[in-house]
């Protein structure tokens, strides 16, 4: 202390007690404190010794300063002051004060009094006393006077050493908002409230709009009310009135209702709120109030009896309780200090740059010394100090970067999960709610950029939030609000067929451009559970070269090696790929998120850009003002990479012109090594997906023929059902979201898609019968028995006539028929490709299919002329002959269509994981309730039907039947389910030696390993296929088909068909009940491709139409279109979406070989162009169309799609 003066002078012990250094009450003059009492005659020496903190006395460097206090209590108070001295190294005097009341009020007595004397120790208590009644006349007199010399003495005097720990934790808890609340600056926030003036309320269990609302009766309620029960509506109209003498403050709305809830504004929906998860509580009614500004405002808040997670009862993916209520803790009028604020804010990213760049780096030290300071100089109930603090953060943070620092493009974003654990209504609203903060945030921070996918959100915005459509579609013009996707919803990626990833796109892309005038240049899935091979193709068809996810980062196993690549699809395609790699589509743009992205990227050094997305997402929420801050600090920081506020299209730019030509190369399918259950829970909808898209296939065809066949004439023309098929895509394509196909949403969102299915079914399926009768009978009023082919080859099957329609069709009794036990008729049917046939008598003799019983086996032989399938007492196929050549498809001694059994109890995601671990668990059903018995002995079909118990509740029925002519064993099965957390499947192990096992996939097939070699090939336990998969070895295979499921496992030379699965989370009855499928086995010599695997399983899907015939000898058979070469599959055939006069032929190549085709048909086609998947004209290649057929060339698995003219 250079300046005895002060001390001696001063009436303030402010100043004295501030000192960090003992010697200094040594020195001081001040008579209070030179008082010899004080230091020469303390009796009791223990009081130094007996203290049980040796940190106060360890830092004293002078015993005589404690040794001589005589009166205890006032040795007490000082020991207190002194010790939080030393605690809280430069700490203010309010600091202090406020944790030490004695030390704060001898202060304040002594600055009230302005006499010293009064300290005298020995009345000390009195002192005490007396300050209880003086209490309310503290003045600050005396303080203000001192308060730049202490502060400026601070700074020179106090240099303690420091802990690392015991330093970032002061400044943390400076603001913290859970400790030292009443003490530190986060409890200055809010400096005044107000209570709301009234409180009105109704119920309603449904979700009405905002009119209906707020013309129903409301009455009285409270703060403090709960309010249930969950998936209920609460409509409050709240009236406040803001205290005059706020003027000039920031004022808020308060709402926590521990739900969700929307405000209302004048009919205007203005912000979301949320008071549980990502609690956002806050409504800014005006950032500096005036005079002329209403003061009386009222609001109507519509609250959600749900989180923003659900209701989960006891975990977050737990079945909803349905009995939820919701706690209205807080309504009120606040005053925010918005000086307060943006102190925090310097403070948090500052304090986040000590904490988490790492200690090698100095500044990190740099951050946490700063921080420190900050808080040094930070008065709480002071606020002239509050700028020279932010001086501090300011000098801190205008340290720039040198120029070779990441730069991170920093993107707003809001997953909103289209259905999860809430229904797709609800999703409606949070949609609305998420994006009404959105725009709101965009009036104040014009900068900000916003990401938003899924053009099915966007229509529910448009249509039930039309005012705040209007501000998005404002927003979108000047590229704030950037749409992102270029799909319907943003789908799973692993089941969805190739046709409806097509048409996710095209329902995307075609929305997108009406409404924002342009499509999207980018595809956005985030969040799916892996990602097919063939999206990269399908993306480029959509005019998007560029994806972004981030889900791989989820794998279990192996870390995938890439942020930013090029991914190449199975026919080769390419697009830029990048996945941000703070790993998450939520950040809350913190600089740890920033730290990570650099950290965490696998090819820095290649690139030098990467995205960052920020926004609370899943239940929807978005950015929030406080990450709007950070990164407004966080621009450009030594220390930190560069952010900018930015948009995909920028950043995948940015990659494209400067840094792809460093970039690596992933082939093949995205696959994730975790939530591999979901290729199987939930089996009716995956079951309605798939029948869908095999109807859609079906209606369209058939009304495109119904079309073109009508169109020219004058009368009973045929409207192609544009609308009505649109409206059924559209609520087929929502149900492909990623939890609801994926089957990990709860029961309501289960209730909603199965109803969706049905309508699909119902209108669908008269939509078909409309479009087959108004081609068939388009010619004539006389019929005939006849079948219907829609798929592109000739196919000679078994048709079956539902019992009643048969005796109406009146078949021709050359026709070979068998009648099954249920009424059904099965006949023999030719059909060429895509066309009809009347039922006529094979030109060759059939092969009667025959079954006989081994007596001695108790096992019983179907058999074909083609194949022999012996099948035992319980319905495992002990072989399955090939009769030309001998070739045997059960290994040795092994049972085939062996049911097994499996724990499946996973870590913790249920309808969403198997875990390696179950294979351990594997239990043969081994039990028969009823044994294999005859139930159909042909001449078309034979069939045996066995009954499997499972448990006491749980059995399979199966029928299996062999047709005359087929290469396949089919298994018609039943199965009533009952299970907990336990996986059926079914297993045949084959005679075959292969290292890879065949999956089908969308437009296409790949292979995977059947070994454990590596991580990368054990982790893929359970993969998904479509509609058959295949073990080949040289010559010989046998291929898997199903009708509606999609999960698998090779290992080694067995192959298992996943059934079904038994999670309680999040739908706690998931999969309970009955359920039908089928699925087949089919031995072939050669490839499976050469062997017509492919097409097999297509008719398997979709078997032969019965329908009425024109009499006309002419007609008896007709193909429209025919394909050459088999490898070839004539997909889709559809009306155009926009040209008139046109319609559209999709094919790809299935077999994964080079090779030409012609494509014929009888339609009246005048040209052909190629087009890409949004129907758009490609000049580039000009096609030939003459002599009603086209030359095209494909490339392995390539996707062809023409526009054909009439
Ligand atoms: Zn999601």
């Amino acid at each position: 202390m250079s300046d005895p003066l002060l001390y001696n002078n001063s009436s303030d012990p402010l100043l004295f007690n501030n000192i960090s250094d003992p010697l200094l009450f040594n020195n001081i003059s001040d008579p209070l404190l030179s008082d010899p009492l004080l230091y020469n005659s303390s009796s009791d020496p223990l009081l130094y010794n007996n203290s049980s903190d040796p940190l106060l006395f360890n830092n004293s460097s002078d015993p005589l300063l404690f040794n001589n206090i005589s009166d205890p209590l006032r040795f007490e108070s000082m020991l207190q002051c002194y010790y939080w001295h030393l605690r809280h190294t430069n700490m203010s005097y309010h600091q202090a004060s406020e944790a030490c009341p004695i030390y704060d009020d001898v202060l304040a007595f002594s600055c009230a009094s302005n006499d010293a004397k009064r300290l005298d120790l020995a009345s000390f208590e009195e002192v005490e006393q007396d300050l209880d009644g003086l209490k309310l006349k503290r003045t600050r007199t005396g303080l203000e006077e001192a308060k730049a010399t202490r502060i400026q003495n601070l700074l020179s005097m106090s240099v303690v050493a420091k802990n690392r720990r015991a330093t970032l934790e002061r400044v943390e808890k400076f603001i913290s908002n859970i400790y030292f609340t009443d003490v530190n600056l986060r409890g200055r926030l809010y400096p005044k409230k107000a209570p709301v003036t009234s409180l009105h309320h109704h119920c309603t269990a449904e979700r009405i709009r905002y009119d209906q609302a707020v013309s129903r009766e409301f009455k009285p309620t409270q703060v403090g009310h709960n309010f249930g029960k969950t998936w209920s509506t609460h409509w409050f109209k709240v009236t406040l009135d803001i205290p005059e003498h706020w003027e000039g403050s920031e004022v808020r709305f308060i709402w926590d209702s521990g739900s969700e809830a929307m405000v209302w504004q004048d009919g205007e929906p203005i912000q979301g709120l949320s008071g549980d998860t990502y609690s956002r509580t806050d409504v800014i009614l005006t950032k500096r109030l005036d005079k002329t500004q209403p003061h009386h405002i009222t609001l109507y808040v519509e609250m959600a009896a749900n989180g923003m997670f659900g209701a989960g009862q006891g975990t977050m993916i737990s079945a909803p309780d349905p009995n939820r209520t919701f706690t209205l803790s807080r309504a009120e009028l606040a005053v925010l200090d918005r000086d307060v604020y943006n102190l925090l804010m310097d403070f948090e990213v500052i304090i986040d740059m000590a904490k988490h760049i790492s200690e090698e780096n100095q500044r990190s030290y740099q951050a946490l010394y700063t921080a420190n300071q900050m808080v040094n100089v930070c008065d709480v109930r002071d606020k002239s100090t509050y700028a020279q603090a932010r001086e501090i953060a300011r000098n801190f943070l205008s340290q720039r970067n040198g120029d070779s620092q990441h730069v991170i493009h920093a993107m707003g974003h809001c997953h909103i999960d289209s259905a999860w654990l809430w229904p797709y209504a609800e999703t409606i609203r949070k949609c609305g709610r998420s994006w009404a903060s959105t725009i709101r945030l965009m009036e104040e921070y014009p900068q900000f950029t916003f990401t938003c996918s899924q053009a099915q959100q966007f229509a529910w915005v448009k249509q039930h939030y039309p005012t705040l459509y209007q501000k998005i579609q404002a927003r979108v013009a000047e590229g704030q609000f950037i749409p992102v996707g270029g799909t319907w919803v943003e789908m799973d990626g692993n089941i969805p067929s190739g046709e409806s990833f097509v048409r996710q796109f095209l329902f995307g892309q075609k929305f997108f451009k009406k409404e924002f005038g342009a499509y999207c240049k980018e595809f956005w899935l985030p969040d799916t559970f892996g990602y097919s091979a063939q999206l990269p193709q399908i993306m480029a068809g959509a005019g998007i070269y560029r994806f972004l996810t981030q889900k791989l980062s989820w794998s279990l196993v192996n870390k995938f090696p890439h942020h930013m690549f090029y991914w190449e699809g199975l026919d080769g395609s390419r697009c830029l790929a990048h996945f941000p790699p703070a790993d998450s589509y939520g950040t809350e743009a913190k600089t740890q998120d920033l730290l990570k992205t650099v950290k965490n990227h696998k090819d820095k050094g290649r690139v030098n850009n990467s995205v960052l997305l920020y926004g609370h997402g899943d239940g929807g929420g978005g950015p929030t003002e406080d990450m709007l801050e950070r990164l407004k600090r966080l621009t450009d920081v030594d220390g930190l990479p560069r952010v900018a506020m930015s948009s995909p299209d920028k950043f995948f730019s940015k990659v494209e012109q400067e840094e792809s030509s460093n970039l690596c190369t992933w082939v093949g399918e995205l696959y994730l090594e975790l939530h591999q259950g979901t290729f199987t829970t939930q089996a009716q909808i995956k079951k309605g997906n798939r029948q869908c898209e095999f109807l859609f296939h079906n209606i369209e065809l058939m009304a495109t023929l119904a079309w073109v066949a009508t169109r020219g004439k004058d009368t009973n023309r045929y409207e192609y059902p544009c609308e009505p098929l649109a409206h059924m895509w559209r609520l087929f394509l929502l149900n492909q979201f990623h939890d609801v196909l994926p089957g990990s949403c709860i029961k309501a969102v289960v209730d909603d898609a199965l109803q969706y299915y049905q309508e699909i079914q119902t209108s669908g399926c008269k939509l078909l019968g409309e479009a087959t009768e108004r081609l068939l009978s388009a010619k004539s009023s006389a019929s005939v028995a006849g079948a219907v082919n829609t798929l592109s080859w000739d196919r000679e099957e078994l048709l079956e006539i539902p019992a009643g329609l048969a005796s109406k069709m009146m078949i021709d009794s050359s026709v070979p028929q068998q009648e099954l036990d249920d009424g059904t008729v099965l006949v023999c049917a030719s059909c060429p490709s895509m066309g009809y046939a009347a039922l006529e008598a094979p030109e060759s003799d059939l092969w009667p299919v025959s079954v006989s019983v081994d007596e001695h086996q108790g096992s019983v032989v179907l058999e074909n002329g083609y194949i022999s399938a012996s099948i035992d007492y319980m319905g495992r196929v002990t072989s399955l002959g090939l009769l030309e050549t001998g070739r045997e498809a059960i290994a040795p001694g092994c049972l085939g269509n062996q049911f097994v059994l499996f724990d499946d109890v996973p870590l913790y995601w249920d309808a969403w994981d198997v875990m390696d671990y179950h294979l351990e668990t594997r239990k043969p059903l081994t039990d028969v309730s009823q044994q294999v018995h005859i139930t159909e002995s042909g001449p078309l079909r034979a069939a045996v039907q066995v009954q499997i118990p499972i448990s006491d509740a749980s059995y399979i029925k199966q029928t299996i039947t062999l047709d005359t002519g087929s290469m396949e064993l089919r298994f018609h099965t039943q199965v009533e389910w009952h299970e907990n957390r336990k996986f059926l499947k079914v297993e045949f192990p084959l005679h075959v030696r292969t290292t890879e096992a065949t999956y089908e996939t969308a437009f296409g097939h790949l292979r995977r390993p059947t070994h454990q070699n590596t991580s990368w090939d054990w982790a893929r336990y359970e993969v998904c296929g479509h509609k058959w998969a295949d073990l080949s070895e040289y010559n010989f295979g046998v291929a898997l088909m199903n009708d509606c499921k999609y999960g698998h496992c090779a290992q080694g030379n067995v192959i298992r068909l996943s059934l079904l699965k038994s999670p309680k989370a999040p739908d706690s009855e998931a999969d309970m009940g009955h359920h039908t499928f089928t699925y087949a086995i089919m031995p072939h010599m050669g490839t499976f491709q050469d062997a017509g695997v492919i097409q097999a399983a297509y008719s398997l899907n979709q078997p032969l139409l019965p329908a009425q015939l024109p009499a006309d000898p002419d007609s008896r058979s007709h193909s429209f279109f025919t394909v050459s070469n088999p490898a070839v599959i004539l997909e889709t055939v559809k009306k155009a979406e926009d040209q008139e006069n046109a319609i559209v032929l999709r094919l790809y190549e299935s077999c994964g070989g080079h090779g030409t085709t012609a494509v014929s048909s009888t339609l009246p086609i005048t040209r052909v162009d190629r087009c890409n998947l949004l129907e758009e004209v490609d000049s580039s290649t000009a096609l030939q169309w003459e002599g009603g057929s086209v030359q095209l060339s494909f490339t392995p698995f390539q996707i062809i799609t023409l526009l054909a003219y009439l």
